[in-house]
């Protein structure tokens, strides 16, 4: 066991000023992650700076005719919000197809976006990993690697982003608010995660001493016409093996403009807006979707055990597409 402070937070300012006193602490929110990895010795805090006291707990509309998410909301809360489920309900399907019930009444906005990845040799400190020893080496290329990234690889690290939120919250063009010691700032979703080049132990943009504070989402929600679809090994409590949100904007049987984004397949939520560009003006058939899903997927390359991903994110593109028109 190592030993860790704990200190809890009043206000964003003093959790800010406490983590760049000592760079080797966490901010720690529900704890359904960073308390996993902690008791399987990949993460070693110096010390837990308890943001759940932070007045970050509302959902608020914005000037610009969007909403606010309170970074420390839970999943469950953002999920079920009647303007969520109305307005944004891609987003409640995307939450609510992960994890349990249990843990999305713990886990929280913040946390959603900053957890790691699930693949395994990165949770076993018994093997080299380059995403916790830089330099160590990646056993996931040549191993077992069936749940690994397809998309926007790197020689150091082929890991994928685990969560499901993340996908629609790509597909909807959401902002991420941050603070730090030098104030605030605005990162658009697209740029918030990171593929992982050469320095894959960096999952975030987010510098060391950044909290997130809230997720903005834009005004358009795209309610009439999405699907989450998520394929995985079981029915529930069971991470994605390709999850694909789907979000349109119909003009008859027209498709007016395309949002899409995959999960499971990248270090990042993936989206290619060539491949939504190729829909937008056009008709809605399968066609089309074929050749958005070709480009969407376009540079993919399996690693062994996880070719069949290739595949089926191709299939699993139509299928959401599919849904998304036939909804009323
Ligand atoms: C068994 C199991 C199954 C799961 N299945 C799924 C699934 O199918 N789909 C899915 O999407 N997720 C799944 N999850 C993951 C779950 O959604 C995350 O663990 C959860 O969202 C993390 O939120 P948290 O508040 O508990 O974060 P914590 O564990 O408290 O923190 C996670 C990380 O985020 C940092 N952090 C937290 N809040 C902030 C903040 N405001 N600013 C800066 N840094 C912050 C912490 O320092 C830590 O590094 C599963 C988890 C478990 C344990
Ligand atoms: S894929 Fe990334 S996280 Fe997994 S072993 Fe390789 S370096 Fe580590």
């Amino acid at each position: 066991m190592n030993n860790f402070s704990y200190t809890r937070a009043d206000d964003v300012a003093a959790a800010v000023r406490a983590m760049s006193a000592e760079q080797t602490a966490k901010f720690i929110a529900g704890g359904t992650n960073l308390l996993d990895l902690m008791k399987e010795n990949v993460a070693r805090p110096s010390r837990l700076i308890d943001i759940t006291r932070l007045p970050l707990h509302t959902i608020e509309e914005t000037a610009a005719g969007g909403l606010r998410l309170g970074a420390l909301v839970t999943n469950a809360d953002t999920a079920y919000h009647a303007q969520v489920e109305a307005r944004y309900p891609l987003l409640s399907a995307a939450i609510l197809a992960g994890a349990s019930p249990q843990l999305r009444n713990m886990a929280t906005n913040g946390g959603n976006l900053l957890q790691r990845t699930r693949c395994y040799y990165f949770y076993d400190a018994a093997v080299p990993c380059n995403k916790r020893e830089p330099g160590a080496g990646c056993p996931a290329r040549d191993g077992y690697n069936r749940i690994h990234a397809i998309l926007g690889t790197s020689d150091q690290c082929i890991a994928t982003h685990p969560s499901d939120m993340c996908v629609a919250l790509a597909a909807l063009e959401a902002v991420v608010h941050v603070t730090g010691k030098n104030g605030g700032r605005a990162i658009p979703f697209a740029d918030f995660h990171r593929l992982p080049g050469d320095t894959p132990h960096r999952d975030t943009s987010l510098q060391a001493d950044e909290l997130v504070t809230a997720i903005e989402l834009p005004a358009r929600g795209f309610a009439d016409h999405y699907t989450y679809l998520k394929i995985r090994d079981r029915q529930s409590y069971a991470f994605a093996l390709v999850s694909v949100a789907a979000a349109l904007d119909m003009d008859g049987d027209h498709i007016r403009e395309a949002r899409l984004a995959l999960g499971g397949v990248a270090h990042k939520p993936w989206r290619d807006t060539d491949a939504e560009a190729l829909l937008s003006g056009k008709g809605a058939t399968p066609e089309n979707f074929q050749r958005a899903a070709a480009v969407l997927t376009r540079g993919a390359r399996g690693f062994g055990h996880n070719n069949f991903k290739i595949e089926l994110a191709q299939r699993v593109v139509v299928r959401a597409l599919q849904l998304a028109v036939a909804m009323k």
